[in-house]
């Protein structure tokens, strides 16, 4: 167990990103109801997710992380829980078939609620006002009574992520997810895309080896791997009073979890020494990922990695690089080469989301497919290029048709961005794209 640490030490140290409530009392009640709720997850289950990324790790299988930048109470319904775990369905089945590797299925999701932002406050209507830091702190309306900040949403966001997480674990294991049902996964905007058509090229091709097993006389309804799958769940570790309220001790082992999601990560702008979320997360059990970007020097990194993993466990630390289509090449080696030398055991993922936002001339913030594209290129070569595996894939993206990133096989264009910009943060992929991104993935872990 980590030396020196409580589910409280963290404040005692330096935080960035967490909002001031002016009332302390209420913050107070608020944490003692959600350290009373249940967990969200249990520990056997963030070990089981630990053993499938040190399989990772090893070089032994592939990791697909996605969903919202921020979920909302407003997006927060059945169907749209269902869209984007059928995507990420698809996206898992089109990676596993082209590597016939494992793939890993994580979602950002049931707990994605906190936002850092770049600035504290912006201008809305000529009026200076809070940013807004995600529906579990303040709300997203531009006027003064939504964006204070209200330790009450912390409830709010509790219960969606607890009936978010039931919706999934059922969709999961209750027979959605079973492999007969390939076909019925394609919505109709992905079915309109041509890789579309690919997908349902792949499936007729995977129904006929269940076919061909089941001649054989294994049936494959009887195969539990293939009658569901695991889905684990993750977010930016970024709100400390309610990632400690969640923080349960494992009966088993004695050891200390983060019980609101199986994986928690450090963001970019959290992840520097001596801050309080790198202390927080040091304590607990969990897989951790990490983004790393431009800013993050090689030593920086094996510090941080001696604080967070010190026994080297392998499975403990995903590396999330997030560095711009343009910067990848140039600055992710130095890193790579680093962990490689001191032996670190780390999966290597790609977000190639973060570093490749720009602002539309309609004045949507938005990210090229192209540019993202790019950058997953530019990850793999430099992979191939270290002699390292090119361990996973970490995206912003829903099942919905929504029009937020430009390009890809259906263009959405800087005109058509007003059409369904529906996010309440960063611009996400919509379904087509996010398959076609898995395609064109397929490619590279083919070569
Ligand atoms: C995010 O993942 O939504 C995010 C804010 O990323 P980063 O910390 O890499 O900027
Ligand atoms: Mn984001």
């Amino acid at each position: 167990m980590a030396s020196n640490w409580t589910p409280e030490s963290w404040k005692a140290h330096e935080a960035r990103h967490l909002p001031v409530y002016g009332d302390e009392a209420k913050l107070g009640e608020v944490e003692a109801t959600l350290a009373k709720f249940p967990p969200l997850v249990f520990a056997g289950e963030a070990r089981a997710l630990k053993a499938d990324l040190a399989e990772v790790a090893a070089g032994r299988g592939f990791l697909l992380q996605g969903g919202d930048c921020a979920e909302s109470f407003a997006e927060f319904s059945a169907d749209n829980i269902r869209d984007t775990f059928r995507v990420l369905l698809q996206m898992a089945v089109v990676l596993t078939f082209a590597s016939k590797q494992p793939v890993v299925k994580l979602g950002r999701m049931a707990g994605q609620f906190a936002k850092p932002r770049s600035a504290p406050t912006e201008t809305i209507g000529g009026v200076e006002m809070p940013s807004y830091f995600g529906d579990i702190i303040n709300g997203i309306e531009g006027n003064a009574e939504a964006r204070r900040n209200d330790p009450e949403r912390m409830l709010k966001a509790y219960g969606q992520s607890s009936a978010t997480l039931n919706l999934l674990r059922a969709f999961a294991h209750g027979g959605y997810a079973n492999l007969r049902q390939v076909h019925q996964w394609t919505m109709e905007h992905i079915g309109r895309s041509p890789w579309g058509e690919q997908f349902s090229q792949m499936a007729d091709r995977i129904s006929e080896a269940l076919d061909f097993m089941a001649a054989c006389g294994v049936d494959p309804m009887t195969v539990p791997q293939l009658q569901g799958t695991d889905f684990y769940t993750s977010h930016e570790a970024l709100l400390l009073p309610y990632e400690q309220a969640l923080t349960r001790r494992d009966s088993l082992t004695g050891d200390w979890y983060d019980c609101s999601a199986h994986m928690l990560w450090i963001g970019d702008r959290t992840r520097f020494e001596g801050s309080a979320h790198v202390e927080y997360l040091r304590g607990v059990g969990n897989p951790i990922g990490m983004k790393c970007g431009p800013s993050l020097e090689p030593d920086a990194l094996l510090r941080m990695l001696d604080t967070l993993n010190p026994g080297r466990e392998p499975g403990r630390m995903t590396l999330i690089s997030r560095y711009g289509h343009d910067k990848v090449e140039a600055g992710l080696p130095k890193l790579v080469r680093a962990v490689k030398r001191e032996g670190h055991p780390v999966v290597w993922s790609c977000d190639p989301m973060h570093g490749n936002v720009i602002k539309a001339d309609s004045g949507y913030k938005t990210r090229p497919f192209e540019r993202i594209l790019s950058e997953v290129r530019g990850f793999f070569a430099v992979h191939r290029a270290e002699g390292t595996h090119a361990g996973g894939i970490h995206i912003e993206m829903t099942g919905q048709d929504v029009t937020e990133c430009t390009g890809g096989a259906i263009a959405v264009t800087d005109a058509s961005l007003a059409d369904r910009y529906h996010t309440h943060c960063d611009p996400r992929l919509n379904g087509a794209q996010s398959i076609e991104l898995a395609f064109e993935m397929a490619n590279l872990l083919n070569l």
